[in-house]
């Protein structure tokens, strides 16, 4: 194409439609450069990447002028004994946080010392909740009656859409002529939010059909996704996960350089006490971190760190040491769909042995661990750090 700057400065061509025109490659760098010009700013950064864009231009992205790269740690090896994941894993960890990726493999070198995290999987079930208006409060009861009724019918619908999400529960909600329904599916080993969106359109006009509902939104909020919600804390969204591990006082003392009640008394009093009090929904010392730098390296949807990162830590005396675990009621995650075909994110996925069919269930088990190792690691400096010297200095504990 002649001259694509000056067409794009007079609106000839317009700056989200060059992959029209032009190879993917030659696109992004047109956009870029005309960017580069528009704001002054030097992005040759950005204009160097690797990662093949064919697909991620049509799949991922709009308006792409680059990459932002994310320095990429790992820690490890962590041991994971789980239904899914079995074994020793290295952990791979976008970051631009110093010291998280350190404090992780802190944790990691605990766990693994300690014969490894024990990881179970209790709930698997993405949500999607459509909001329809009634006429009145009687028309509401009495479409949310139907709902209940004709469970088969409205699944049926749902599952045209889709050889691998099966709908496997619905909840209804109302307030006032608002009526809610919460429907959960299995999802495979895609997250499942396209899949889960697209199967309760289908759902939503047998309801509209039969009741006499109008569908307001695809998504009506009690879902929900990607908002802190106590509704996905108690009823789980996503994958409902937890693990834990039993660390002797032997261990404590030489790995992590505290004392089992220094580790439960910060514990109750930060994670626990402070969180209620400062009516916090996640009860935890920094879940977020953990979730976010292996979202990032792993291709899921970054915004699901809002759901993700939910967790309760709990640290618990035992005979001989103490049992500590976490809780992740809304551990969203896929490792197919999304982001996760993109190359370096693949590659982040190989690295663990998650990537493709068959893996969504470890790729879980395996999040979960490196949630147990950060808490764990935080903790403990916490606990070594101020209490371990109060507990010196004034023979407090
Ligand atoms: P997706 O990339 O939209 O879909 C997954 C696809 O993979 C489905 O078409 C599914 O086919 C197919 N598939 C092949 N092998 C599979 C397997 N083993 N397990 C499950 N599916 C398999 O992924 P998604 O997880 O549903 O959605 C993720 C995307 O949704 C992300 O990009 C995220 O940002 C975005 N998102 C969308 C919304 C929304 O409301 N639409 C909200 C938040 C996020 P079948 O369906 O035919 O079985």
């Amino acid at each position: 194409m002649d001259n694509p700057q000056e067409k794009l400065r007079t609106g000839e061509l317009k700056l989200y439609a060059l992959e029209k025109y032009m190879e993917a490659d030659e696109a992004v760098k047109i956009r870029r450069e005309y960017i580069e010009e528009a704001t002054g700013a030097d992005l040759s950064s950005i204009g160097k990447y690797t990662i093949p864009i064919t697909k991620v231009v049509s799949r991922n992205i709009e308006n792409m002028i680059g990459c932002v790269q994310i320095p990429l740690g790992t820690a490890g090896p962590l041991v994971v004994n789980g239904e899914y994941a079995n074994g020793s894993f290295w952990i791979p960890l976008a970051t631009t946080e110093g010291a998280l990726v350190a404090s992780i493999n802190r944790g990691c070198s605990a766990i693994s010392k300690a014969g490894g995290a024990d990881v179970r999987i209790f709930k698997d079930a993405m949500t999607r909740s459509p909001v329809f208006a009634a006429k009145n409060i009687s028309h509401a009861a009495d479409s949310v009656r139907w709902i209940e009724e004709n469970f088969s019918a409205i699944k049926e619908a749902a599952e045209k859409t889709t050889s691998h999400g099966k709908l496997v529960g619905i909840s209804t909600y109302t307030a006032g002529t608002s009526v809610y329904v919460r429907m959960s599916y299995k999802t495979g080993d895609a997250m499942g939010m396209n899949m889960a969106t697209i199967a309760s359109e289908a759902a939503a006009k047998v309801i509209e059909e039969a009741t006499g509902l109008l569908l307001i939104a695809s998504s009506g909020n009690m879902c929900c996704d990607k908002k802190p919600a106590a509704i996905n804390a108690v009823e789980g969204r996503g994958k409902t996960v937890s693990a834990g591990v039993f660390l002797s006082d032997e261990l404590i003392r030489t790995v992590l350089k505290t004392e089992a009640e220094l580790l439960i008394e910060v514990n109750m009093r930060k994670n626990l006490v402070g969180s209620a009090r400062a009516g916090a929904l996640g009860f935890n010392a920094h879940a977020a971190n953990v979730v976010a730098a292996l979202f990032l390296a792993c291709g899921q949807d970054a915004a699901h760190v809002v759901e993700g990162s939910n967790c309760i830590t709990t640290a618990e005396a035992a005979d001989g040491g103490v049992y500590v675990s976490v809780t992740l009621p809304s551990l969203q995650v896929g490792t197919v769909g999304g982001g996760t075909s993109v190359a370096c994110q693949n590659e982040c996925l190989r690295m663990l042995d998650c990537a493709g069919d068959g893996k969504a269930m470890k790729f879980a088990e395996i999040a979960v661990s490196a949630v147990l190792a950060g808490e764990l690691s935080l903790l403990s400096a916490l606990a070594a750090g101020q209490l371990g010297k109060a507990h010196k200095e004034l023979g407090r504990g």
